[in-house]
């Protein structure tokens, strides 16, 4: 990796922490009260231009906030303990000044986080959090101001920051210390795609996040599979929280995982292509993608970290790509691609498939060495009968019967076909 702006130096800029204001005490909540109630954060608000712009976040009670400024590509990053969004829903996809765009959500579990996208370098000035002139709740603001890249970041703590990213556990209900292996069943790892600030695609009509779609198929799998007595079951998030691509990779190999299953669904952005393509399509592993599509599909699914606000040397979008997937053994990619064939097969009878429904590109959720591993994306969330189907219980619930079908027979042509190790 080469050093410089863009890369690990340049990771962090502008760090200040507020301690809450005394507002609680005003309000007259008990101390009790005070630790059950979540501040809630009621209107966020860009202003000024392209040389300063205002961000603005009014909540209901005071909080301590971290900014930091991240590059490749350009953001801010807003860390704010347990604050819920009750935002109307367009909030921060039009930006202002210097800001493209921004989000918002939970990025692990009682951590909040708001990502804004900025036009290039910025510096943050003038951070403040304020009590309410009218005496109801907390004003936090602070200005971005335009700056050279080669001033942005300079010295100001990127590694410590970086040391907490990395610090942050997986939430408790992906099973944080690994359970035991039971012996003699497989372990499955479902990976529901995105969660939390990172909403994956968005619907066409319906505004559906993928997010939410592939939690839904995820569990209702996570039933199917438990069901049969077979399996002994895990997932890498069961609620809506962030989880890095790189936890996911660990996760699985934690839990020693038999069969690593990532669920996503995707959309085409060309207006014409997106009222006709529709389907599933399954994904296995490739250094060199498949197609074009396949290749551009990975580079999106791959940017899940940084739509989070993690910086580009923390998604470890690194050089030791190319060793790993040598190191991969030709057995798990072999069997990735068994289980990709038995998933075909079943789903063939079930679902729509996508013109071409077998490809392969550089994702990095499937980045294991020690286990096979798919990603499926169940269907295109721009074409309106997909929007429609992925939405729908009845049809969640057939996908993963035929999920659960293609795992039993890729387990059974397994065990039947290889003497007992
Ligand atoms: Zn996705």
């Amino acid at each position: 990796m080469q050093p410089g702006i863009g890369t690990r130096a340049g990771a962090v800029g502008l760090r200040a922490a507020f301690a809450a204001l005394a507002v609680l005490m005003h309000v007259g909540l008990g101390a009790a009260a005070a630790a059950a109630s979540v501040a809630s954060a009621t209107r966020a608000e860009l202003s000024g231009d392209q040389t300063r712009t205002t961000f603005l976040l009014e909540l209901t009670a005071g909080v301590t906030a971290e900014i930091f400024t991240l590059a490749n590509p350009y953001r801010v990053i807003v860390d704010l303990p347990d604050v819920a969004f009750r935002l109307p829903d367009s909030t921060g996809q039009n930006g202002g000044g210097l800001v493209r765009t921004f989000r918002y959500g939970l990025f692990a579990e009682r951590k909040a986080r708001v990502v804004l996208d900025t036009n290039g370098p910025v510096r943050i000035e003038r951070a403040a959090m304020t009590a309410a002139p009218k005496g109801t709740g907390v004003t936090f603001s602070f200005d971005m101001v335009t700056t050279a890249p080669e001033s942005f970041g300079m010295g100001t703590g990127a590694d410590k920051v970086a040391e907490e990213l990395k610090k942050d556990a997986p939430p408790s209900d992906a099973a944080g210390a690994a359970k035991p292996k039971r012996p003699g069943k497989p372990v499955i790892m479902i990976d529901p795609g995105h969660g939390g600030i990172d909403g994956g695609a968005v619907s066409a009509t319906s505004k559906v996040l993928e997010k939410d779609v592939v939690l839904a198929v995820a569990k209702e799998l996570g039933r199917q599979l438990a069901a049969t007595g077979r399996y002994d079951v895990r997932m890498t998030r069961a609620s809506d929280v962030f989880i890095s691509l790189d936890q996911r990779l660990s996760l699985s190999l934690k839990h020693g995982v038999d069969l690593f299953i990532s669920l996503h669904a995707d959309t085409l952005p060309e207006h014409n292509v997106a009222q006709t393509i529709r389907g599933a399509t399954v994904y296995t592993l490739s250094e060199r993608a498949s197609d074009e599509q396949a290749r551009r599909m990975a580079e999106k699914e791959n940017a899940s970290d940084l739509v989070a606000g993690l910086s580009s040397a923390e998604s470890g979008d690194d050089e030791v790509t190319g060793i790993l997937i040598d190191l991969m053994k030709r057995e798990t990619a072999n069997f990735s691609s068994d289980f990709s064939n038995a998933l075909i097969r079943k789903l063939k009878q079930s679902a729509a498939l996508s013109p071409v429904p077998q490809r392969a590109a550089a994702f990095k959720v499937l980045k294991q060495t020690h286990a096979p591993s798919v990603l499926i994306e169940l269907g295109y969330l721009s074409h309106p009968e997909d929007e429609k189907l992925l939405n729908t219980p009845a049809w969640q619930k057939k996908m993963a019967g035929s999920i659960t079908g293609a795992v039993d027979s890729y387990f059974a042509k397994r065990t039947a076909g290889s003497p007992a190790p």
